[in-house]
């Protein structure tokens, strides 16, 4: 039987480099590198999506890197001693330096993802990817390479891009775009979090909003329901990052908030819906997400937008 699958409304970007990110075998037992593989193989399984719909992911380039970060920082990532302490495992081996590699996977995929939003005008998610804590010469949170800082300003000197809005809701703070973006009339900044990164900045366009432990459905979507919808009245963004984090969810096991998984995707919809009500160019990003039951998060939302986004 030939099944004819119909255009859908985004793109996806994967390759199986993104699975050998830190390993389960240490410190982080929460990190579940499997989630972004099962993602896929539930919406290939469903018949939601076929391989086609899957832009592979390429390694992002020295110079690339060199957009964002110091020379020095980068040419400390080669040591797996210091790879490990950024990444704070409890032990060090040689593979470790193979984290490296997966955070260049990673980071390819949000250029990729972010050139073909751009050209495209559509949504596509990167199964990764949002490591909004890393800056230009250090790197903390799990985080080595700003992503999201190269794309926008690989993107920029391309000429491609000028204004972009970057909606964070992974349950920490987006600290380093904050820092890295402080001085930058064209990026605005929202981000709402816990309160365990709480960097103060005197940013004009950014809003940060600190909400307490246990958070819970209402309290999340009545603030992100009022607070969102203002920007898009006092800033035109040509592309708009989402850093959708799975770590607010009441399953998550290093959050602390507790929101339910139908109020998670509540708020999936509701940033998506904001966001291409305008027409606006989107690229979702992973980020955080910790536990067995991380990846169903990603999963209800993309399988959202395939059949009613
Ligand atoms: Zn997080």
């Amino acid at each position: 039987m030939i099944r004819i699958f119909r255009k859908i409304p985004c793109k996806l970007v994967y390759r199986s480099e993104y699975m050998t990110g830190i390993h389960a075998q240490n410190t982080h037992r929460s990190f579940d590198v499997m989630r972004f593989k099962k993602i896929r193989d539930q919406l290939i399984r469903e018949k939601l999506i076929r391989h086609s719909h899957i832009l592979k992911a390429p390694r992002i380039t020295d110079e690339d890197l060199l957009l964002v970060h110091t020379r020095e920082y980068l040419n400390s990532l080669r040591n797996p001693l210091t790879v490990g302490k950024i990444l704070n495992l409890d032990y060090v081996n040689p593979w470790d330096e193979y984290i490296l590699e997966y955070f260049r996977y990673v980071s390819g995929g949000t250029l990729l993802a972010t050139e073909y939003a751009l050209e495209h005008k559509t949504a596509v998610f990167n199964l990764g990817g949002g490591y909004h804590h890393a800056h230009p010469d250090r790197g903390e949170g799990f985080c080595l390479i700003n992503d999201v800082a190269i794309a926008i300003r690989k993107m920029q000197a391309l000429q491609k891009l000028n204004r972009s809005l970057i909606v964070d809701l992974d349950y920490h703070q987006g600290n380093g775009n904050l820092l890295y973006f402080q001085n930058d009339e064209n990026i605005f900044t929202f981000s709402m979090h816990a309160d365990n990164w709480n960097e103060v900045s005197n940013k004009t366009h950014n809003i940060d909003i600190e909400l307490p432990a246990h958070t819970q459905d209402k309290l999340y979507l009545d603030v992100l329901t009022k607070e969102l919808p203002g920007v898009f009245s006092i800033f035109s963004p040509d592309l708009v990052f989402y850093i959708a984090g799975s770590d607010p969810y009441i399953q998550d096991s290093l959050g602390d908030f507790d929101l339910t998984e139908k109020g998670m995707l509540e708020r999936d919809k509701f940033v998506y819906q904001q966001i291409r009500k305008h027409e606006i160019p989107l690229v979702i990003l992973g980020a955080g997400g910790y536990g067995p039951e991380s990846w169903k998060i990603y999963f209800n939302f993309i399988k959202w937008v395939i059949k009613e986004g």
